[in-house]
This record gives C-alpha cells, sequence and structure tokens, in this order.
C-alpha cells in the first residue's frame, strides 16, 4: 500500500450535521466514534452548538450507539457526555489503536463494518480508524481557533490532501 493511503477518509463532510440519518442508515452504520474539539465543538469548548445537538439527539433517537473519543481532558468531555447520556474516553491518544479497541468493548460492538470513525484530523481520528480498520469521515475543522500545535499540524495535512488528492471543494458546505 502506498505510504500515504493510510491517511485517506473513506468519506468527506463539511460537518457532522450533513452527516444524515437516511445514509448513515443505507450504509448501516450503527456505531459512531466520535471525535470532539473541532469535530461537535470549537478547541476547548465544553458545550456544543444547537445544530450539533440535534443531530446528536436525532441519532440517539434512532438507536444509533454513540462514543466520545478525544485526545484532550475529562471534565469537559463528561460534561457533554453526561448532557447527551453516552459514553466517552478521554486522553485516548489517538491514533493510538487503544481508544478505538476500548469503544468496541464498551459498546459492545462485534462487526467493524457497522462502525464510523468521525473526526476533523488526519493524523488522529482518520489514521487511527483505519489501523484499526474501521470506516473513517472525515469533516472540516468547525472553527480556526487551534492549539498551537494543531496549526503546525494543519500545513503538514494540507499538504498529505494534496498528496492523495482529495480537495475540500469536493465537499458541500451547508453547515
Ligand atoms: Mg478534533
Amino acid at each position: 500500500m502506498n505510504f500515504w493511503e493510510k491517511f485517506r477518509p473513506k468519506y468527506l463532510f463539511s460537518c457532522v450535521e450533513t452527516i444524515s440519518l437516511d445514509w448513515l442508515r443505507e450504509k448501516k452504520y450503527e456505531y459512531i466514534f466520535l471525535d470532539v474539539d473541532n469535530t461537535i465543538t470549537g478547541w476547548n469548548e465544553e458545550t456544543v452548538s444547537s445544530s450539533v445537538g440535534e443531530w446528536l439527539e436525532l441519532l440517539l433517537k434512532n438507536e444509533f450507539k454513540i462514543i466520545l473519543i478525544s485526545n484532550s481532558g475529562n471534565r469537559r468531555l463528561s460534561k457533554i457526555a453526561t448532557r447527551f447520556g453516552i459514553k466517552y474516553i478521554s486522553w485516548a491518544a489517538k491514533p493510538s489503536v487503544r481508544p478505538f479497541e476500548k469503544a468496541l468493548q464498551l459498546l459492545g460492538c462485534g462487526d467493524k463494518n457497522k462502525v464510523l470513525v468521525i473526526g476533523d484530523q488526519l493524523f488522529t481520528d482518520i489514521w487511527g480508524g483505519n489501523k484499526m480498520g474501521l470506516n473513517t469521515a472525515l469533516v472540516t475543522p468547525r472553527y480556526q481557533k487551534e492549539f498551537f500545535y494543531t496549526k503546525i499540524i494543519r500545513k503538514i495535512e494540507r499538504k498529505v490532501l494534496k498528496i492523495l488528492q482529495i480537495s475540500k471543494k469536493d465537499v458541500s458546505s451547508n453547515c
């Protein structure tokens, strides 16, 4: 396999809200492994917007099993997870496969084909999910504000996206 292929997301979305219930059902996904920072919240924020909240509620109401997996800390995560009554894994150390293994276990999922990993970073969410043999969806980061280290990573990320011939312009941006 080409060196760069491990970073290739299976799907591209402009934001989580554009991942529709019908599409998820059609693809037979039942488990959502969801990143937090810049996927469902702004960086270091502890609340989700009303549109993200509605999207989460809709999925939960339709019996999707959702778990938050974040490389950052406990308190913010537990606050969001508690609000929606879902599980979470903090300090996940993605792209390690460990948090993904743990998530499969916590949700009692035995079929990797039913899992969709959603995140905004190639080198953590997508690479980790791919390593674990899961389906991956890259979303455009919600906000510009980020950890300074992430800003550097974004530059490299853009280069890799170019190598993979992935253009964010291909993604509809009705977010
Ligand atoms: Mg993120």
